[in-house]
């Protein structure tokens, strides 16, 4: 039979009553047992609060994370007055990107490798090399955009080590913080919006010029090949000149023998006359 509401009530605070009664018992059951008991844990605490008081007197040495004691820095102030006062972030910390342009050879490779894309590049062909990088590398184009978006990166790291020039690398500036997100995309760029035009419109013209000669030389080539056409002589000359042939320009030489003079016989016809009243044709 399941107790009633009631009677449940009462047996859990009966039984609540009966631990407090042994716990008291445990620990002091008298008045004054129960005071020292308290002014001993508070002692217990105020020691510990004092040692940390007596040791705060110095600080943790800056030391880096290579150091063998770098660990074994157990006492002293734990907390930094940041930002006066900082831990010593080793020289290989990996946190903010930064892209020394003058080595940049602008191959796109970081941002294709980039697993979130926040790297965008605008490469813009020059018409002759640049300039070289520190690593001997020729530049041959121009960046009109090259944008690192921080607050998408995720700091893997992969973009430095697919660079060729190891111009991209991760530096140990970690507080970059913004109230506003857009400042944390960073333009790397050295050309201005119009320089970038500038140099568009150059590599234009260079094509252009460039396509210009290359049709005009096939156009020679083309004609150089090809049967050199007939020229066209006027209707009046061409008389003119199968007229003079008829006619030598140089007359036969006297000494050259006359060609023979041969006479064509005149054929006259022949009628017989078979009436003899007709008269006579052949008078
Ligand atoms: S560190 Fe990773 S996420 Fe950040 S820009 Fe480089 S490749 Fe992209
Ligand atoms: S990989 Fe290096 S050289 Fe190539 S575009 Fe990126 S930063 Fe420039």
């Amino acid at each position: 039979m399941l107790p009633s509401r009631k009677n449940f009530f009462w047996s859990f605070r009966n039984f609540s009553i009966q631990r407090m009664q042994v716990n008291v018992k445990g620990a002091n059951s008298s008045y004054f047992g129960n005071i020292r008991e308290g002014i001993k844990s508070s002692w217990e605490g105020l020691k510990l609060s004092l040692k940390h008081i007596f040791e705060a007197r110095r600080s943790r040495k800056p030391i880096g994370v290579a150091d063998k004691e770098y660990f074994g820095q157990q006492t002293g102030i734990v907390t930094l007055k940041y930002p006066y006062e900082a831990l010593p972030v080793p020289d290989n910390g990996r946190y903010r990107l930064h892209n020394e342009m003058e080595d940049c050879i602008v191959c796109d490779k970081c941002a294709e490798i980039c697993p979130v894309d926040c790297i965008e590049i605008e490469p813009v062909k020059a018409t002759e090399e640049i300039r070289k990088t520190s690593d001997g590398h020729s530049v041959r184009l121009y960046a009109a955009k090259f944008d690192i978006d921080m607050a998408k990166c995720c700091f893997c790291g992969l973009c430095t080590t697919v660079c060729p020039t190891e111009c991209l690398t991760m530096t140990k500036t970690y507080d970059f913080s913004e109230f506003i997100m857009d400042n944390l995309n960073y333009h790397f760029s050295d050309l201005s919006p119009a320089e970038a035009e500038l140099k568009k419109k150059a590599y234009e013209d260079f094509q252009a010029a460039k396509l210009a000669a290359k049709n005009a030389a096939n156009a020679a080539k083309a004609n150089a090949e090809a049967p050199a056409p007939k020229a066209e002589v006027p209707r009046k000359e061409v008389l003119a000149t199968e007229t003079s042939a008829e006619t030598p320009a140089n007359p036969p030489a006297e000494n050259t023998p006359p060609k023979p003079v041969i006479k064509r016989p005149v054929m006259k016809p022949v009628i017989k006359k078979t009436d003899p009243n007709l008269p006579d044709t052949q008078a």
